[in-house]
């Protein structure tokens, strides 16, 4: 399996143990933007699986164009695949430095599955971040959201426009809407997140679980991120 939905700011960890950090949340929570804030606080890569999922979906084959169909409709990939197209990554990852899990696992047969993984592997629990927006936010912020067709920046057409209009600030590459992001689709990803990804919360409870505001100003949930994330990871060394 290829690396594909990878991130990696390419400096490398100075903890002794693997961090695996999890951040879960609604579509539209900010959990894209907080993992990228993260991953170069903690010099540890980030693995979007949604990402991940669309770079699988550009292949031009018969399972791409139904994976292609798959995600423009809002409903969530089968778990077996998801897990299998993840797992060499994780394992990499686990052997490594950690990782910063951006939407997975997203089921708790996902959850599942990473559990036993990481007890194979020997690392840690995973610190779980559940970033929580009002239905109302969501829909406003994934309503106008925006990214470069070339290079995939993402922003926003009212909270975070790009200064040069209709184009990328960094490369000029025309501005773009997900296929998922349209009204219909992102309503069916909420009941999609409701059903599958809400029990989560209750799977994770007791664990290392940090709730956070994510309709703040990015600094202040950076801020509480750090403490969280980083206070609980000196106390599970
Ligand atoms: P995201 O970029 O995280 O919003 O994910 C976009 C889409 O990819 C989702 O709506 C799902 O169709 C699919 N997807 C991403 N991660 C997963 C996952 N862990 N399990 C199932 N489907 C996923």
């Amino acid at each position: 399996m290829s690396n594909r939905g990878l991130v990696s700011n390419g400096m490398r960890n100075r903890s002794e143990r693997p961090q695996v950090i999890v951040f879960l949340g609604a579509p539209g929570v900010g959990k894209g933007t907080q993992a990228a804030w993260l991953s170069s606080r903690l010099s540890i890569p980030v693995l979007s699986t949604g990402a991940m999922l669309r770079a699988e979906a550009k292949q031009r084959s018969a399972a791409g164009m139904r994976l292609r169909r798959l995600l423009a409709s809002g409903s969530l990939v089968a778990d077996d695949l998801v897990c299998a197209a993840a797992e060499s990554q994780l394992r990499d990852l686990f052997s490594g430095d950690g990782v910063i899990l951006d939407g997975f696992p997203r089921t708790v047969a996902q959850a599942r599955f990473l559990g036993g993984l990481s007890a194979e592997l020997g690392a840690p629990a995973p610190v779980v971040i559940h970033l929580q927006v009002s239905k109302d936010s969501l829909l406003r912020r994934l309503s106008t959201r925006r990214h470069c067709s070339n290079c995939g920046t993402v922003y926003n057409l009212s909270t975070c426009p790009s200064r040069r209009g209709r184009v990328c600030e960094r490369d000029g590459g025309a501005l773009v809407q997900r296929d998922d992001d349209t009204e219909r689709v992102i309503l069916h990803r909420f009941d999609e997140y409701e059903k599958l990804s809400a029990p989560l919360v209750a799977y994770y409870a007791g664990t290392n679980y940090y709730a956070i505001d994510g309709d703040r100003e990015l600094e202040q949930i950076s801020a509480d991120l750090e403490a969280m994330v980083c206070g609980a990871a000196v106390m599970a060394a």
